[in-house]
């Protein structure tokens, strides 16, 4: 199979653009020959064939990616040096933002505006963070236990990490992991999602055109079962980072005992509760809702998917989130206008489908939505959709959706929405609507949660840590937790006498 095809790709004609693997700056096929088809989520229809690799591949990306942590990379160039490179990385994304977020629209469904200014923005600004952090998490002196003596600790990288990343924000959830461990000095074996391979690809081109050496970056699009697992269990990787869903987070961590040990991250799901009050401004807190259940077609690990709202303010509270579900601009990704696209495959369509049917089946009711969209002419598009009546013994209101399905019910007290919002086994994010700071200050110390909004949703920052709580996940993504996460401290005793 070639390397390379070339695809229409609206507003910019023809492009072509990479379908192999990329290993030690060179474009290849898989070793096995085998490939594996995308679909575009907005029309159902095939998309792109690209390599599949296979477990030799993997060896070959890891042995190209150790070589280069041993000579070119790692402790081979000062970190002033690779932020220079992430920085470079980061002007050659902005150079091609408009065509980059117009890929990636293609191959996820998403808007292309938001494709362009969302995604593509928070990924040059992580790179942009990273290239400034690079220098900047460094040791410390420990001089203080004894005269004669002197400690200090190093930062060092923590060698040949994998990188497993999911479909919901491709290129967004790669820079959030090659931003952190390049600036740490680490090599990376990449595999990206098989359902939104493109813009990975994409970007190796970017990095060996920003001088990034062979091996830094080596990217291997597959399937979870064979390559995924491959790189979770290879015994010459030394961290492995994963975004995606719990119960592929729970292999990959078995994998990873059951053969060297190697460190593990997990970014997992989610099933955030947002808590509004009666001091509470109602409009405010149903635009802020709205935008958290909404924005990406509810795909996305922190969405804001159950709210729980008091009973003085529940009616005035749903008409105001109905309305906003019924504003979503749903359409075609390639229109400008377009923030509400199709789901990532037929499969997640239906899944979304079926909690909505088993909501129903439980009694749950439908303020708005809850169908295919009318115009989906092939497409994987379902209804902003509001289950109301819901409660905890649900499924809908217990497993993660990961659709624009957001679940609602009533409380009459403090304590009680604290009990609803602890009760699952997430604890990704969560937000709280209420004018009352004392009541903000105790309910952001007692919700199980990485991360608490107050009387806001959704915002992240490239130096904000992120994070989940729980079956969330393991460790910290973002700020300065997460380069620490491709780091090893070493601590360093020297004896300044003779004496013992
Ligand atoms: P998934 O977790 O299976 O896939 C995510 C990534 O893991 C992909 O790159 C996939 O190829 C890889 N993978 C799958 N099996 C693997 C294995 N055994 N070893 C190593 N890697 C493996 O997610 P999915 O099947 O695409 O979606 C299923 C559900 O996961 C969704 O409905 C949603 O609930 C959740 N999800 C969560 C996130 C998130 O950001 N937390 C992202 C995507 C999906």
């Amino acid at each position: 199979m070639p390397t390379h095809a070339t695809i229409e790709v609206p507003s910019f004609g023809e492009v072509k653009v990479p379908t192999g693997l990329f290993i030690n700056n060179e474009w290849v096929e898989s070793q096995s020959g085998e490939t594996f088809s995308t679909v575009n989520p907005a029309t159902g229809k095939p998309f792109l064939d690209f390599a599949h690799a296979s477990k030799e591949d993997v060896d070959a990306a890891v042995k190209s990616s150790r070589k280069a942590f041993k000579t070119t990379w790692g402790d081979n160039v000062t970190a002033v040096e690779r932020g220079a490179l992430l920085d470079k990385l980061a002007d050659l994304l902005e150079r091609d933002a408009a065509k980059i977020g117009a890929l990636e629209s293609l191959n996820s469904g998403k808007g292309v505006r938001i494709a362009r200014e969302f995604d593509v923005g928070d990924s040059i600004a992580t790179l942009r963070y990273y290239a400034g952090l690079a220098d900047k998490l460094h040791g410390q002196t420990l001089n203080h236990y004894a005269k004669e003596k002197f400690v200090y600790t190093i930062h060092q990288p923590i060698g040949v990490c994998g990188q497993i990343i999911p479909w919901n924000y491709p290129l967004q959830m790669w820079a959030w992991k090659v931003g952190p461990a390049l600036a740490a000095g680490c090599t990376v074996v990449m595999k990206p999602s098989e359902l939104t391979p493109l813009t990975a690809l994409v970007m190796c081109d970017l990095a060996k055109e920003a001088g990034i050496p062979a091996g830094v970056i080596n990217t291997l699009p597959g399937l979870g079962a064979t390559t995924g697992d491959a790189i979770s269990r290879h015994p010459d990787i030394d961290k492995i980072a994963f975004t995606g869903s719990v119960a592929t987070g729970r292999r990959i961590s078995v994998a990873a005992a059951e053969s060297n040990l190697k460190k593990v991250t997990l970014e997992l799901g989610g099933k955030s509760p947002s808590l509004v009050f009666d001091s509470a401004d109602v409009e405010e807190a149903a635009s802020w809702i709205a935008m958290g259940i909404w924005f990406n077609s509810g795909q996305d690990c922190c969405a804001s998917s159950r709210v729980y709202v008091q009973e003085g303010i529940y009616d005035k509270f749903i008409a105001a989130l109905k309305s906003r579900a019924e504003a979503c601009k749903i359409g075609q990704p390639s229109d400008e206008a377009t923030s509400f696209g199709p789901l990532i495959s037929e499969t997640q369509r239906d899944k979304v489908l079926n909690y909505i049917e088993s909501g129903k089946q439980e009694g749950a009711s439908i303020i708005t939505g809850g169908r295919k969209w009318p115009e989906s002419n092939g497409g994987y598009w379902v209804e902003p959709t509001i289950l109301a009546d819901t409660h905890i013994g649900m499924k809908c209101v217990q497993e993660e959706i990961f659709g624009p399905v957001i679940v609602t019910s009533k409380f009459k007290t403090e304590e009680e929405a604290v009990e609803l919002a602890n009760n699952t086994i997430y604890g990704l994010a969560a937000s709280i609507f209420s004018n009352d700071a004392r009541q903000q200050t105790r309910l952001a110390a007692s919700i199980d949660a990485g991360t608490i909004w107050l009387n806001q949703y959704g915002i992240l920052h490239p130096g904000v840590p992120f994070g989940g709580f729980k079956h969330s996940g393991i460790g910290r993504e973002l700020g300065t937790y997460g380069m620490e996460a491709y780091q090893q401290v070493k601590a360093v005793h020297q004896n300044l006498t003779q004496t013992m």
